[in-house]
């Protein structure tokens, strides 16, 4: 995606992969690269997050951070995961949202959905980690008691290797039947896509989040150089030309 914008768009730059053994060398690995920017994917969020010498916008406040820029020989942190999201599901006419999940994806995105008004609640299948959910309505999935949702999104790693749903299919069905719209941020076609889409709801995976998070980025990196609509078309068809 980032290749083939920086190739079109004429900016003398490549996106390359590099295999992070310990969260800790983090910074270290990034200088000695002497890289510009990065992006930072599960497990490190977290490492880049504690590591950077200064974190923006809604980063600091999802304490995980994706996305790093070089600026004035220091690593400047931000996150474009959770507005990525909103991007995705900009077509969605959607007020309440149930979010499955409590990992770093449910985080981000419960987050800016609050930034933009929405009415969030946060299920989990284990209590852990809905600790760090104070400032929302959380439930257990066995606690689950409320089905009135617009857009139910799935922010688990159930689908991810294995054909499962992520919660009980009778209470999945009970949640379907009053919502409109569906979102996995899994980027294929997973059970729980299948089902609401069965069940007559517009489902969407995780590819356009995926899009959007890597343009967002690619507008740090690039600081704005270029129009957002140019990037997106370029990322996109990278992105159509392996999915
Ligand atoms: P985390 O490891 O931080 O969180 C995983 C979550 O999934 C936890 O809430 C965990 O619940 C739950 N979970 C795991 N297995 C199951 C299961 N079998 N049934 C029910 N719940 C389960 O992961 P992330 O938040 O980093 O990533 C989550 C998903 O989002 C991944 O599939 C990843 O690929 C996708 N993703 C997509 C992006 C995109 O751009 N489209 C960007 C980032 C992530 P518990 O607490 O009970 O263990």
């Amino acid at each position: 995606m980032h290749n083939n914008a920086f190739l079109k768009l004429g900016f003398d730059a490549r996106y390359i992969r590099v295999l992070l053994q310990n969260g800790d060398k983090l910074k270290e690995t990034f200088f000695n690269l002497k890289l510009s920017g990065a992006n930072v994917t599960v497990p490190f969020k977290e490492d880049a997050y504690r590591l950077a010498d200064e974190v923006r916008g809604v980063a600091r406040e999802i304490k995980a951070v994706n996305t790093l820029y070089l600026e004035d020989d220091k690593l400047i942190a931000y996150n474009t995961d959770g507005d990525g999201f909103l991007m995705a599901i900009e077509s969605f006419k959607a007020l309440k949202v149930l979010i499955l999940g409590a990992g770093g994806t449910s985080k981000a995105i419960a987050k800016v959905l609050k930034s933009a008004n929405y009415d969030v609640v946060v299920a989990n299948r284990s209590i852990d980690r809905l600790k760090d959910f104070s400032e929302f309505k959380t439930f257990t999935f066995d606690d689950l008691d409320s089905f009135e949702f617009d857009l139910v999104v799935n922010t688990t790693s159930a689908g991810l290797s294995e054909d499962i749903l992520p919660i009980d299919r009778e209470k999945l069905i009970k949640i379907f039947k009053n919502s409109k719209y569906s979102f996995d941020c899994i980027y294929k076609e997973t059970p729980f896509l299948k089902l609401s889409k069965e069940m007559g709801l517009e489902a969407k995976n995780g590819l356009d989040m995926l899009l959007y998070q890597g343009v967002l980025a690619f507008d740090i990196f690039t600081q704005k150089t270029f129009n957002r609509s140019d990037i997106t078309r370029y990322m996109r068809e990278a992105l159509e030309k392996f999915s």
